[in-house]
């Protein structure tokens, strides 16, 4: 059965102080401290716009029946629709809803297209639901939200528990209610209905070419670059490819399981991915087998926790030793660990910036939609380097001005443009 937990946010800042809300809050902040903002226009971004609570009952194949609690929340919407994933974990809750909107409308905001903040999900353990099951839970949560979502609206995405089938499943009943097929109401679908190529891939993309960048921008010779990269799935594995292909020196790369270690580098395109064959990193041969913990106190010049997040604590943070760090996964980098890095003088860029390539694809599977036209990958490829490059420079742009941290910097350029554009359309009434 579900169960709805939504706890109180003084409750919560007390008992989790890494909530995505309280981070999310926390962000919001310390970067409203650094830009020359109206604070009304801060106020109404410390609230979400909406957040729809719903339930899903959902027939098992038993024959039985279970209610499950499903959320959808959006930030805000002043430079677009609201845009986001739908998790399916059996810790889903309001409040980690919409910490997570806002982390996206910061997100979208950095990169400078055109869609606000939101996230949802259902509380549920996907692991638990047959297939049969889960297309009947993410059917009836569709029909269940659909008043709140759409392309001009609201347009959900993959996340944790959820893929491309869960969107195509999602499309095809928001299509059937509305009378006409609608592909733009989700994006991280099959290419095959509407689905983008290069989406799958595109995260991971973007973390490495974000590495390449900051590397240049600290002189140092991507050739001579060592790179660990602490899960390799579908972002870390991305990520670790791309960088290894443009001449990096992937020296280790892990699984939930443990690392392995090639300080000569590893051929990353022979590691078995996630995908491929789950966990199956450490069967891989190497010189060096290592756990999750003992990767992330390697002495590279770049670590790219790109597993889960809180990786990177208070706890183990002192034993890092990479000289920079690329955020891969949502929130590794406690706030307590943050503050450390940023004392000990080891800069780190941020998951709104660096794995951002997700969004900016979804953005492009939007636009496709919408026009009807698909784009090749090698378009796909072409159009994410520039969009990333710009948001590199523009965040570059803060961080050298302003002299803060790269994590201020993008939260800087994120706000800035919010705030502009909630100040120009002004308040109704
Ligand atoms: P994934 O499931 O494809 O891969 C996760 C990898 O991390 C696997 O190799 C797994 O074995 C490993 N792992 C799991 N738990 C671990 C642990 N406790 N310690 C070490 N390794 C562990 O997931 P993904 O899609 O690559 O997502 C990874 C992170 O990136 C998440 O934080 C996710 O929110 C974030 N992210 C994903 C996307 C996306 O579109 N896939 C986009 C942006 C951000």
């Amino acid at each position: 059965m579900a169960t709805t937990t939504t706890t109180d946010a003084t409750a919560e800042e007390e008992s989790d102080a890494d909530s995505a809300l309280v981070t999310a809050r926390r962000q919001l902040e310390r970067a409203a401290a650094h830009v020359e903002v109206d604070e009304n226009v801060i106020e109404r971004l410390r609230h979400p716009t909406r957040v729809e609570r719903v339930s899903v009952p959902l027939k098992r194949d038993d024959g039985s029946l279970d209610v499950f609690t499903g959320y959808r929340a959006q930030h805000d919407d002043v430079r677009g629709p609201y845009k986001g994933g739908l998790r399916y974990h059996p810790e889903v809750t309001e409040d980690e809803c919409i910490g997570l909107s806002m982390w996206m409308t910061w997100k979208c905001a950095v990169m400078d297209i055109p869609f606000g903040g939101g996230k949802g999900g259902v509380a549920v353990d996907p692991k638990g639901l047959s297939e049969t099951e889960k297309e009947r839970l993410t059917r009836r949560f569709a029909e269940e939200i659909r008043d709140v979502v759409g392309p001009k609206q609201d347009v959900p995405a993959p996340d944790m528990g959820t893929d491309a089938q869960t969107m195509a499943w999602f499309m095809d009943a928001y299509s059937m209610q509305e009378g006409e097929t609608v592909p733009g109401v989700v994006t991280g679908k099959p290419p095959v209905v509407g689905g983008s190529y290069g989406r799958e891939e595109s995260p991971g993309r973007s973390v490495a070419i974000v590495t390449r960048e900051a590397v240049d921008y600290y002189d140092w010779d991507l050739s001579e670059t060592t790179v660990a990269v602490q899960g390799f799935g579908s972002v870390g594995a991305n990520a670790a490819c791309a960088l290894d292909d443009w001449g990096a020196n992937v020296v280790a790369v892990s699984d939930v399981n443990g690392a392995i270690y090639d300080p000569d580098g590893l051929d990353t395109r022979a590691v078995p991915t996630h995908e491929e064959e789950p966990e199956a990193v450490m069967s891989h041969d190497a010189p060096q087998k290592l756990s999750n913990e003992e990767i992330l106190e390697l002495d590279v010049d770049v670590l790219i926790p790109a597993a889960v997040g809180n990786a990177l604590t208070a706890d183990n943070v002192d034993d890092v030793r990479a000289d920079l760090v690329v955020e891969g996964a949502n929130g590794p980098t406690t706030f307590a660990a943050d503050a450390i890095l940023e004392e000990r003088g080891i800069p780190v860029v941020p998951d709104i910036l660096a794995n951002a390539g997700g969004v900016t694809v979804s953005y492009f599977e939007w636009l496709q939609d919408i026009n009807r036209r698909q784009w090749s990958l090698e378009r796909v490829h072409d159009e994410l380097e520039s969009q990333m490059l710009s948001a590199w420079a523009d965040v570059r742009e803060e961080f050298e001005a302003r002299d803060v941290t790269w994590r201020d910097a993008a939260y800087v350029v994120a706000l800035r443009r919010v705030a502009e554009a909630k100040s120009t359309r002004g308040l109704w009434p």
